[in-house]
């Protein structure tokens, strides 16, 4: 049997499609890697100069694709849902931010009380990039508006880790929203930068069915007949839970998907490969994770907006326990891991796939990342399918990812 190993350079993670183009290599190494769209519509690192994985040592040890941890910081705890310290229903205090958010507006709520009441000076978290909206950026929001500004779930490629180093250098409390996968990255750079233990009040995330490549999105254009040019706003979802996908464009004319009519063929969303093989999609490694409570994680028509929230560690609960207080936030019902299993079916299955999985790779002989906490092991559903499938798909080179060129 062929031994687990990991990359030893950026490329290596590119090639092998264990790259989710977080953003890392360019906040670590500026003067050497730059985030690129590639033309398959993902963002990856560009080399800007000769590569060296050596001097890229420090990336690699915080890269989603060479590690995945977490640690059990929770009063409670579930194999599948990981350590925890409550869940249940939560909303924006204000009906405005309610209704524009993703779902229920909690990390934006979240996000303007850190602000509002001092705690945090800044969120590094990403939105629509205004010369491009189809496309995402990272932000630096210091106002409780541009949080709100801000609001929505951008199902495309985003890169939040790349405003990292930026964030750490203003040398002020801040805060970070973006993907449990980032958030993982976050914790594990944390190790060999204290300015993180310093200055990061608070890392939340939303729980994540997986990022899907640009093509998603280009392939809604090409439905209306518009071009990426034509478009002057791309709303993935939000004024509405889950709110309709709607872009409108230069000449006035405005087009609407449902939810439902836009992610119903699941053969076209487009997920990237490293979220195939996500060991945290749900966030352990957060204070707080976000996420929605349809039951079978099938919107059932236009409500008020909903989440789930899942406070993960004792600073999270303060945070929540401190935003509900100030009527940032509202409590609703309590949940238990068992009503998660039931408003995501689809991150209990994972959980259990992951295992298989990775093995298929390791049988393809393609390197995979190291994990630590995340009970992958235990979970191991040792599906034979799955990992014949994972070995034939990287075998035949469907894992494969490109380095672009700066
Ligand atoms: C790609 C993707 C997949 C998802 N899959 C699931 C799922 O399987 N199950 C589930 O329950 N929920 C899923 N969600 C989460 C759901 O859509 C909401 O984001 C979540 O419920 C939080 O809602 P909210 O109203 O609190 O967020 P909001 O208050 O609207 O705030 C959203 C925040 O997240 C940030 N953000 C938005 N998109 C991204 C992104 N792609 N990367 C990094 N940061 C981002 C924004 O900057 C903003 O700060 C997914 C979200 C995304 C973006
Ligand atoms: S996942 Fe992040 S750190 Fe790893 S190669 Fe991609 S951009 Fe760099
Ligand atoms: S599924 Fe996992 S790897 Fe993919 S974007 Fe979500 S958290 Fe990141």
């Amino acid at each position: 049997m062929t031994k687990a190993y990991q990359a030893t350079s950026v490329r290596a993670v590119v090639e092998n499609g264990l790259c989710i183009g977080c953003g890392l290599c360019e906040a670590l190494a500026p003067e050497r890697w730059v985030m690129r769209m590639t033309a398959q519509g993902r963002l990856r690192p560009a080399p800007r100069v000769k590569e060296d994985p050596q001097a890229d040592a420090p990336i690699l040890a915080a890269c989603p694709g060479v590690v995945a941890e977490a640690e059990a910081r929770g009063a409670s705890s579930d194999p599948i849902w990981g350590s925890y310290m409550q869940m249940h229903e939560a909303w924006a205090g204000d009906p405005d931010l309610r209704f524009k958010a993703a779902t229920g507006g909690a990390l934006t709520a979240l996000g303007v009380h850190l602000l509002s009441s001092g705690k945090a000076a800044f969120i590094l978290h990403c939105g629509a990039d205004p010369a491009q909206p189809m496309r995402s950026r990272w932000v630096i929001s210091e106002t409780p508006e541009a949080v709100r500004a801000n609001a929505g779930s951008r199902y495309g490629p985003t890169d939040t880790l790349a405003g990292l180093e930026v964030a750490l250098a203003r040398g002020q409390p801040f805060a970070i929203i973006a993907k449990p996968c980032d958030a993982g990255a976050v914790k594990a750079r944390a190790k060999s930068d204290s300015r993180l233990d310093a200055l990061l009040v608070a890392l939340l995330v939303m729980v994540c069915g997986g990022a899907s490549d640009l093509g998603k999105s280009e392939a809604v254009l090409r439905e209306l007949a518009l071009t990426e040019d034509d478009v002057t706003l791309f709303r993935y979802r939000g004024y509405g839970n889950p709110g309709p996908t709607r872009i409108e464009a230069r000449d006035g004319r405005c087009f609407e998907k449902t939810y439902n009519e836009m992610w119903a063929d699941e053969a076209g969303w487009r997920i990237q490969t490293r979220c195939k093989l996500c060991p945290d999609a749900i966030g352990e490694a957060a204070d707080v994770a976000a996420a929605d409570i349809w039951p079978d994680a099938n919107p059932q028509g236009e409500d008020e907006g909903f989440n789930g929230v899942i406070t993960r560690t004792p600073a999270g609960q303060a945070l929540v326990d401190a935003a509900i207080a100030a009527g940032d936030l509202v409590k609703g019902q309590v949940h238990n891991p068992r009503d998660y299993d039931h408003f995501q079916p689809h991150q209990v299955r994972k959980k259990h796939a992951i295992a298989s999985r990775l093995r298929g790779l390791t049988s393809a002989e393609r390197p995979v990342f190291a994990h630590k906490g995340l009970r992958i092991e235990e979970l191991d559903a040792k599906d034979i399918k799955e990992e014949q499938g994972a070995e034939a798909r990287a075998r035949a080179g469907r894992f494969d990812d490109e380095v672009p060129n700066p």
